[in-house]
Parts: C-alpha cells; sequence; structure tokens
C-alpha cells in the first residue's frame, strides 16, 4: 500500500469541523465517537487493500453521521415481526396491550403504592392485586408473581422439595432453552431426580412404584414445550397423577410452561396439582414473570421463601401484569390471543392489503404458508398462515434489517415472506416506508 494514502486522510477535528458534521444536533461525543470509527476502518481497510483509494469527505461526512445517528440511539429497540412467529423468544416473546404498555409507563415515569397499603397506611405486599386477580381468573386458592417461570420452577423445587425426592418421568428430562434444563435445575435445587418410565411410555404405575418404595416423596409434571414424541407413546395424565398424589398424601407439581386463563389446560392443572406455574409472556401475553399458582399454605411457603425476594418481579412487570389481568377479566384479548386466533380468511385479506400497498412500490404476491405459536406452545402444530412475498430476498432482507425499525420476515424457496399474522397496527405503513426508502436507493 502507498503510505501516501493514509496521509490524505483527513484529521479528525477538520472532518468533524465541517458544516455538515459541526452543525449537525447530535451531541458532540457520539459525533466524535463515530468520526474515530469511520477513520479507523478507513485505515484499516486502506492497509488491507480492501479499499483502494481515500474516500471524498462528503462520503466521509456521510458514514460519520449515519453512525452517529446509529451510536445515538439505544441497541435495544423495535423490530417490525413479520415471521408469523407469535411467542418469538429472540423478539420478546408477547407484545403487551395498549392498556398494560400504559400501565409500564405510569409505574415506571413516578412513584407508585407498589408496597404500600394507603388506606391502612403502612406496608403492603407487592403484587397483591395481581395475585388476586390470577385466583379469581383461574379459580387457584394461592397466587405467587416472580421473576420468570424458570425463577418459579425453581423456587417451587427448592422451598418444597429440597432434599426429597422428585419422580419425574424420562420423557420429561427436558431441555426448554437458553440453558434451562430439567434435570439441572432439580439438582441445584438440592431435590433429588427419581427418574421413572422411558423416554416414549410412562405409565401411572411408575410413579406409584416410585412412591411405594419410598424413593419419591414429590411429583412432577413438565410440559414438554418446544418438542413432539409421536408413535409408540404414553403418559400419564393430570388426573391420573392427580389421584395418584392424593392417594399417597405427597404433593403433585406442574410445569405448564404456558397457560391462558379459562382454557381446559390450565382448569385441569389448577383442580389436579397442588402447584402449577407458567410463563407470562407466552400464552398469557404479558410480561416476562413466572406464574405460581396453587394450594393456599403452599404459595404461603413459597411467599416466605427467602428465595422468593431473590426471584421478585420487578415493578414495571407488575405493572404490566396486573394491567394484563385486567384484560382478560374484562374479555378485551390481549395481542397474543388476537394474533393467535386469528382466523385464515381475515389473514388472507389482511395479506392482500398489504400487497396492494406494497405492489407499486415492488410487484409481489400472496402466498399461503405455515407459521407457529412459538414459546413453547403446542409444539409441531402449524397454523395456517399468510405472507406477502417480496424478492430480491436477500436483497431485500438484507435492507429491512438495516432500517432504523428493522423488519424480519424469512427468506423461502427465493422469496421475502412478510407474514401477517404477527404484524402490529401501523406495521404495513412502516414497511412501505421502507420499500419506498430502499426505491429511492437504488433508482
Ligand atoms: C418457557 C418454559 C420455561 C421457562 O420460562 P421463562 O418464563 O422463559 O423463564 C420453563 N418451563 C417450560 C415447560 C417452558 O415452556
Amino acid at each position: 500500500m502507498n503510505p501516501e494514502l493514509l496521509r490524505r486522510l483527513p484529521k479528525m477535528d477538520l472532518l468533524l469541523a465541517r458544516p455538515a458534521l459541526a452543525e449537525h444536533p447530535l451531541p458532540y461525543p457520539v459525533k466524535r465517537q463515530a468520526a474515530r470509527q469511520v477513520l479507523d476502518d478507513c485505515r484499516r481497510a486502506l492497509r488491507e487493500g480492501a479499499l483502494a483509494s481515500v474516500p471524498g469527505p462528503e462520503e466521509l461526512e456521510g458514514a460519520v453521521l449515519r453512525l452517529a445517528e446509529r451510536l445515538s440511539r439505544p441497541a435495544l429497540g423495535r423490530v417490525i415481526n413479520a415471521t408469523g412467529i407469535v411467542l418469538h423468544t429472540n423478539l420478546g416473546r408477547a407484545p403487551l396491550s395498549r392498556r398494560a404498555a400504559e400501565a409500564v409507563g405510569q409505574a415506571a415515569r413516578g412513584y407508585s403504592n407498589l408496597e404500600y397499603d394507603l388506606p391502612n397506611r403502612r406496608r403492603g405486599r407487592r403484587g397483591e392485586a395481581a395475585e388476586g386477580l390470577l385466583c379469581s381468573l383461574t379459580g387457584a386458592e394461592g397466587a405467587l408473581a416472580v421473576n420468570n417461570n424458570a425463577a418459579a420452577v425453581f423456587l417451587l423445587l427448592s422451598a418444597l422439595a429440597a432434599g426429597q425426592g422428585v419422580a419425574i418421568s424420562r420423557g420429561e428430562l427436558v431441555e426448554i432453552g437458553g440453558g434451562f434444563r430439567v434435570p439441572d435445575i432439580l439438582a441445584r435445587s438440592g431435590a433429588r431426580l427419581v427418574e421413572v418410565g422411558t423416554t416414549n411410555k410412562t405409565r401411572p404405575a411408575d410413579y406409584s412404584a416410585a412412591l411405594e418404595s419410598g424413593a419419591a416423596r414429590l411429583l412432577l409434571k413438565v410440559h414438554p414445550s418446544n418438542f413432539r414424541v409421536v408413535g409408540f407413546t404414553q403418559s400419564a395424565s393430570l388426573p391420573e397423577l392427580g389421584a395418584l398424589a392424593r392417594a399417597h398424601g405427597v404433593p403433585l407439581l406442574c410445569d405448564l410452561g404456558a397457560a391462558a386463563p379459562g382454557s381446559p389446560e390450565l382448569e385441569e392443572a389448577v383442580a389436579w396439582a397442588d402447584a402449577v406455574c407458567f410463563s407470562g409472556d407466552k400464552l398469557l401475553g404479558g410480561p416476562q414473570a413466572g406464574i405460581l399458582l396453587g394450594r393456599a399454605p403452599l404459595i404461603d411457603r413459597l411467599r416466605s421463601d427467602p428465595l422468593a425476594r431473590a426471584l421478585r418481579i420487578d415493578k414495571l412487570s407488575l405493572a404490566a401484569l396486573e394491567a394484563t389481568l385486567l384484560d382478560w377479566r374484562d374479555g378485551a384479548a390481549v395481542p397474543v390471543s388476537a394474533m393467535l386466533s386469528a382466523e385464515p380468511a381475515e389473514l388472507r385479506a389482511r395479506a392482500e392489503a398489504l400487497r396492494e400497498a406494497l405492489n407499486p412500490l415492488c410487484p409481489c404476491d400472496v402466498v399461503e404458508t405455515a407459521g407457529e405459536a412459538g414459546g413453547g406452545a403446542n409444539p409441531g402444530e402449524a397454523l395456517p398462515a399468510w405472507a406477502v412475498a417480496l424478492s430480491p430476498a436477500e436483497v431485500l432482507d438484507d435492507f429491512f434489517r438495516r432500517r432504523p425499525v428493522p423488519i424480519l420476515g424469512r427468506i423461502h424457496r427465493g422469496k421475502l415472506l412478510l407474514d401477517v399474522r404477527t404484524l402490529l397496527p401501523g406495521d404495513g405503513g412502516e414497511i412501505a416506508a421502507a420499500l419506498r426508502a430502499w426505491r429511492g436507493d437504488t433508482l
């Protein structure tokens, strides 16, 4: 490389003094950080031969401004979910209802009666109102909300099963994701794993053998959230396990993973298990939280366990949770329920409306495809889905991902599919604006 080239790069101060940069309202430290990074990148590219000549000042200026704008925004931000996966763990799972989002804003901006009993002028209990709602919505005697469902499972086992044998089916010794493995969490809680049955078949008699031999003092049922066993299979139902637990006078614990108030699955679990837990941000459609439901004395033991303090729910999540539960009480569909229950005909009509809006900008088609609930709800069950198919797929996907509000679709058979099930109000307009910007860039 010609060393002259490096010397031709402008000094950082001179670059920053150019009017377009000096007069730009972004904070100076951000502009300086961006200028340093752009110049460093140029120097490296020149040395490595990736760049043959020094970019002109306008080009450098533009690069600095683009980077400075990106650096001035938080890295964590909104994206448009056009994947069709409603409970996408990597995209923050459940979008909150308007009521829940407003409750978060209120709790965030000022002080709140988080742990204050106003009429009685004394300390109150965090989460009491949400817990009351959980009981009335589900028929459970007691309820407790913690940080997330992983915390709920850990609290359940630590507080109720430490030092004791817990019978669990070999078919339920699963990894939920993100390194959360049932056998590991059980070991960490101080409980002893008593494996019963086989991977594909576990009968009630397998559990009773573990209870009768004295090896197990508790029963645990874990919902196989993210996979499905098909073929020659059998498992013990909650009513069967509940009857067994009652006959032996031992508790039955159940990690449901995901649950919606009023669903037969949750009603059955509350009826038969002594304690049930599930996530706040899966089918419930609320914030990250772990919901524990069960018999009152058992929930009281969980609440008074020292771990409960370490695993407690934060005030913003609690505000969102209470508002989400009020939505359920009032019969107002939370966004997750509305998305999951959208009828194919309605989805098709929405896909056609989106195509009409996008077609003048980029020729596209409406296609029928298969979506999924995600978040460990109904694995392997395809949801009938409708999408708008765009091309050139890779080029558009790259462009969409670099937008200030990135748009995430799915490439399938050479087309970029934008599934309308997971689009929120206003997303269609933003997709059209992105396509307009893309045309502006390429024409
Ligand atoms: C999702 C899930 C968890 C973990 O819940 P988080 O709220 O993500 O902590 C635990 N158990 C089961 C069965 C699950 O599906």
